[in-house]
């Protein structure tokens, strides 16, 4: 008899009847698994949707709400914005690279503003102004932000047009996207069986997918799928032993998840043969408020800068991590501190505090040689609107005057949404990683080829990325990939 830590398959023949069947089985209900039940009921099937905990939502629900949406949607025109799918998905290549998946890529910024109008017509709202500065999510009930398509070296690649479309909520929003989502996913008269932890998958003799076996309130519970499954179960940020194994660079960091990305989908999938892509790719979500660090500056341990500082902050934490070692340090002058409203500084102070450069360095342990020249070289230039080393916008530029402060961003941050200090690593991390599908969700094997019955979307796959990440790429993949791959298995 198998247990809850075994992933491999289970034979159909050992089951003698199914506790329940349906025609299409998705596994996990947040964004992906909400379109995925979506569009296969929409399409005449019988769906049912299980889910672990006990409702709907998962990390989806407690996300900032982003949506990558681009190509001309009716909000960046309300804004003044003229975009192309062509410009977004360069953009998108560069940004979520190197080696981006091109063809969901291209796909994704193609069909970008249909899916905006899907989710619209799900009863999702955005509204149609502009947050013109860095930050992770607007204060405000902004619809529209900049995700570093205004920034260097995107600036030089393809035509900037802000694309982070953020439903109607001051400041978070995933929890709306979700209650939308739910509310269509009731519409159509999907079953939704909470509670219910979904453990392997059921295999037919010829390698075909064919349900799941799964724990209910401590008893085992099989769901038998006529056409198929789909997995939407998240990422695995919460498995320290994957994590370990496949992106050991995230190991310690705060998980930015709602606890239950403990990767079972993917292990699942990979027990009948599943292939996987990018596992070590993480989203780092660095604990520094945007706005700082545009009007600043971010150092390393050798009191350089690294990157432009106006650019997505999920890259900025990227290179610190990545490049970095997170020994990174927010430099800042008062003015720049103080031209920060309150509300989105998120309790962010300067943690010391130094008449020069040399008095700063020593205190946060960076050579005082290294810090003086940076801040030097830095001022020189941008009493000119220049920034040589990493063209940073004029706009942002300004010599920085004593007192100079540095913030430690292992000091955390405080979002609206969240309680705690954040304290910690100086890093919430998830993953980016997981099955290799196609467009329409097929799970593709180690030979490259569809394992029968098995379909996927949302973290429990490589979707867009390979590398790098933009917010709005996860709920946007998420959903976009998720409806596709509930249509596909809906007509096996
Ligand atoms: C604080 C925060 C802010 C974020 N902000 C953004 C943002 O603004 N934009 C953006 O694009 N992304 C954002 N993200 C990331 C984004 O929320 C996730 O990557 C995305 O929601 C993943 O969607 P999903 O449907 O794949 O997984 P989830 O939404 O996590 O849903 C997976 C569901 O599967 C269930 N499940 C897991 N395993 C099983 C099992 N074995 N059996 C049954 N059920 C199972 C889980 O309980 C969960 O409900 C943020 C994340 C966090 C935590």
């Amino acid at each position: 008899m198998a247990t809850d830590r075994t992933v491999m398959p289970r034979a159909a023949s050992e089951i003698r009847t199914f506790d329940v069947e349906t025609d299409v089985l998705v596994v996990g209900y947040g964004c992906a698994g909400a379109a995925a039940a979506f569009e296969a009921a929409s399409s005449g099937a019988q769906v049912l949707l299980l889910e672990r905990a006990s409702a709907g939502g998962g990390s989806s629900a407690l996300a900032g709400g982003e949506i990558y949406l681009g190509g001309g949607t009716p909000i960046q025109r309300a804004c003044g914005f003229d975009d192309d799918a062509e410009e977004m998905a360069k953009f998108l290549l560069a940004a979520l690279g190197p080696d981006a998946d091109r063809e969901k890529v291209t796909l994704y910024a193609e069909q970008s503003v249909r899916h905006f109008e899907w989710l619209v017509e799900r009863g999702v709202p955005f509204k149609p102004s502009l947050w013109d500065s860095p930050t992770w999510v607007p204060p405000t009930d902004d619809g529209l932000m900049w995700m570093g398509e205004n920034s260097w070296p995107f600036t030089e690649i393809a035509k900037p047009a802000p694309r982070g479309h953020r439903p109607t909520s001051n400041d978070f929003g995933g929890w709306l996207l979700m209650k939308q989502l739910t509310a269509a996913v009731a519409a159509v008269g999907v079953d939704v069986l909470c509670d219910t932890y979904a453990t392997n998958l059921v295999e037919g003799s010829g390698g075909d997918v064919l349900g799941v076996v799964a724990r209910r309130y401590g008893m085992e519970y099989t769901v038998r799928a006529r056409r198929a499954v789909v997995l939407t179960t998240g990422g695995f940020v919460d498995n320290e032993e994957m994590l370990a194994l496949h992106a050991p660079q995230l190991v310690g960091h705060n998980k930015n998840s709602d606890g239950s990305d403990d990767g079972r989908g993917i292990l699942m999938a990979q027990a009948v043969g599943a292939a996987v892509k990018h596992m070590s790719a993480g989203q780092i979500g660095i604990s520094l408020v945007p706005g700082l660090i545009a009007r600043g500056m971010i150092v390393n341990g050798q009191g350089q800068r690294f990157i432009t500082e106006d650019t997505y902050p999920g890259l900025v934490g990227q290179a610190a991590l990545y490049r970095q070692n997170m020994d990174v340090w927010v430099i800042i002058d008062e003015q720049g501190y103080e031209a920060v409203p309150e509300p989105e500084r998120w309790g962010v102070r300067p943690y010391h505090v130094a008449g020069t450069p040399e008095e700063l360095a020593a205190l946060i342990g960076v050579p005082p040689a290294g810090l003086r020249a940076t801040i030097d070289v830095y001022n020189e230039h941008a009493a000119r609107g220049q920034d040589p080393l990493f063209h940073k916008s004029d706009r942002w530029l300004r010599p920085l005057v004593p007192p100079f402060a540095a913030i430690d961003v292992k000091m955390g941050l405080r979002p609206p949404s969240e309680s705690g200090s954040g304290r910690g690593s100086g890093a919430s991390v998830f993953t980016i990683g997981g099955l290799h599908t196609t467009v329409d969700g097929e799970v593709l094997n180690l030979d490259g080829r569809p394992v029968p019955g098995l379909f996927a979307a949302g973290r429990a796959t490589s979707g867009l990325h390979s590398w790098g990440y933009i917010s709005g790429t996860s709920l946007g993949d998420g959903t976009f990939f998720g409806r596709r791959a509930g249509a596909a298995a809906a007509s096996m």
